[in-house]
């Protein structure tokens, strides 16, 4: 429950900003380990991005993550920089404790494990193992400013950080910054992990919103707004070489551009300025199946297509060029070549994304060079803590942001208790 206001500095171990799943989470590990634990955070409700996860299931982890390679499924200038949290917390570490709850649950595609009731059950677990750590939990409460002193009000000469609330000033030996990124504002997302780690001399790779919808303004977009609604199952790519990515995933039309599993997968490797290779129909060799139904068929072209594509996209394709409006065996072999190529390698630039409104994570964050990646306590700065989003990693889709978040939640909390392996 809520605390009302103090009037003088109360002592804890660790004051932690932020009640998301992090935030949560390091809470309870380091009260279950006898540590005095206060929570802040300046949202009514916690954990809401919990809440609305996962399409209301919480896909809380994903079983195919592999710590030995983050760089797999995670993002960030040093993917390798979360290898020993997530290797000392698993997602079969997370699954235990979810069954230790009674929480049902599945499996979905790829890995990813969701709640068979609300997500909810995942909000309530964490705030009962919080209560098992005695933690205690100041909400809402604005956070106006944190300062570090050279000496501590226990005199075990370490530092300490004062914290100055909307109730009130608290003293603590360890601060953890557990505040997210900046997606989805309307659910209290804010920069405050950026600024004190700016204030404190650390340095913050630039936040970008990713897992995110992007955008193709102007007439370049008109042919394909009537799409809206359209999802498919493509191949999508981009980069070059070395950089190139790619997924196989469904995508989605939208009326102001492309989104869906494989958009918002690959959003997160898109570089501004440059194209996404596109192929609607993986696996299908659409230019030799139209060059066989050129030989049998006086079908029109677009129907021919409507076999391999969902009809609405073939007919947005054939539409777009006179030369395909006719019955397929009057089609100039050159015209179905390059309508086959259209169809196996859509070259498209977004001239953006659908920004943190809409983007489910935050890429970028506190540089991990700034942080000791078995506690996350800043190597410049003793007693301050960074875990979860706000954090320079970020991950694909499919629960590995929030395996992310329990994990480093994790490190952290066995640091703070002085018990990390
Ligand atoms: C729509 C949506 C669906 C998602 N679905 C999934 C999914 O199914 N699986 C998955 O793995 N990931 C999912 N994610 C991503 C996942 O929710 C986040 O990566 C994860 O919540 C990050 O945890 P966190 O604790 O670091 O930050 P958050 O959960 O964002 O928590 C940050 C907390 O800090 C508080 N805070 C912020 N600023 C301040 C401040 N100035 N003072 C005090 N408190 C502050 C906020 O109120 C919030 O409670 C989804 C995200 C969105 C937006």
């Amino acid at each position: 429950m809520p605390t009302p206001a103090r009037a003088a500095a109360a002592f804890f171990d660790v004051v932690i900003v932020g009640a998301g799943a992090a935030g949560l989470f390091c809470a309870a590990q380091a009260g279950q380990r006898g540590l005095k634990v206060l929570v802040i955070d300046h949202s009514e409700r916690v954990a809401e991005k919990i809440r609305i996860s996962g399409g209301g299931r919480c896909n809380f982890t994903n079983r195919d993550l592999d710590p030995r390679a983050p760089q797999r499924h995670f993002v960030g200038d040093n993917p390798h920089f979360c290898r020993s949290a997530l290797a000392r917390y698993t997602p079969q570490h997370f699954i235990a404790l979810v069954e230790r709850h009674g929480i049902a649950w599945h499996e979905k595609h790829k890995g990813q494990l969701f709640c068979d009731g609300p997500s909810q059950q995942i909000i309530d677990m964490l705030l009962a193992e919080c209560a098992d750590g005695s933690v205690e939990r100041w909400q809402p409460c604005a956070v106006r400013s944190v300062a570090f002193s050279a000496s501590s009000p226990d005199g075990a000469g370490a530092g300490s950080y004062q914290i100055h609330s909307d109730r009130g000033s608290v003293v603590a030996r360890q601060l953890v910054i557990a505040t997210g990124g900046l997606s989805i504002p309307q659910l209290g997302a804010s920069d405050f992990g950026y600024r004190v780690a700016k204030q404190f001399g650390l340095r913050v790779v630039e936040p970008r919103p990713a897992l995110v919808p992007l955008t193709f303004g102007g007439d370049a977009w008109t042919p394909y707004a009537g799409l809206a609604g359209l999802a498919l199952p493509v191949e999508i790519a981009t980069g070059s070489k070395k950089t190139r990515m790619q997924f196989v995933e469904d995508l989605l039309f939208t009326h102001r551009g492309l989104s869906g599993p494989a958009v918002l997968q690959i959003s997160s490797y898109w570089q501004p300025g440059t194209p996404l290779a596109i192929d609607f129909a993986p696996g299908v060799d659409v230019g030799a199946a139209l060059a066989a139904a050129k030989r049998d068929s006086r079908k029109r072209i677009a129907n021919e297509l409507a076999a391999l594509v969902p009809s609405r996209l073939a007919d947005a394709w054939v539409g777009e060029d006179p030369a395909l409006q006719r019955p397929i065996n009057e089609a100039a072999d050159k015209a179905l070549a390059g309508l086959a190529e259209r169809i196996a390698h859509w070259e498209i630039t977004p001239d953006g994304t659908e920004g943190y409104r809409k983007a489910e994570v935050t890429a970028g964050g506190v540089d991990t060079r700034e942080l000791s990646s078995q506690t996350m306590e800043a190597t410049r700065q003793p007693g301050l803590h960074f875990i979860g989003e706000v954090v320079d990693v970020t991950g694909w889709l499919g629960g590995y942001n929030f395996q992310w978040a329990w994990a480093s939640a994790h490190a952290c909390a066995q640091a703070l208790a002085g018990d990390a392996s």
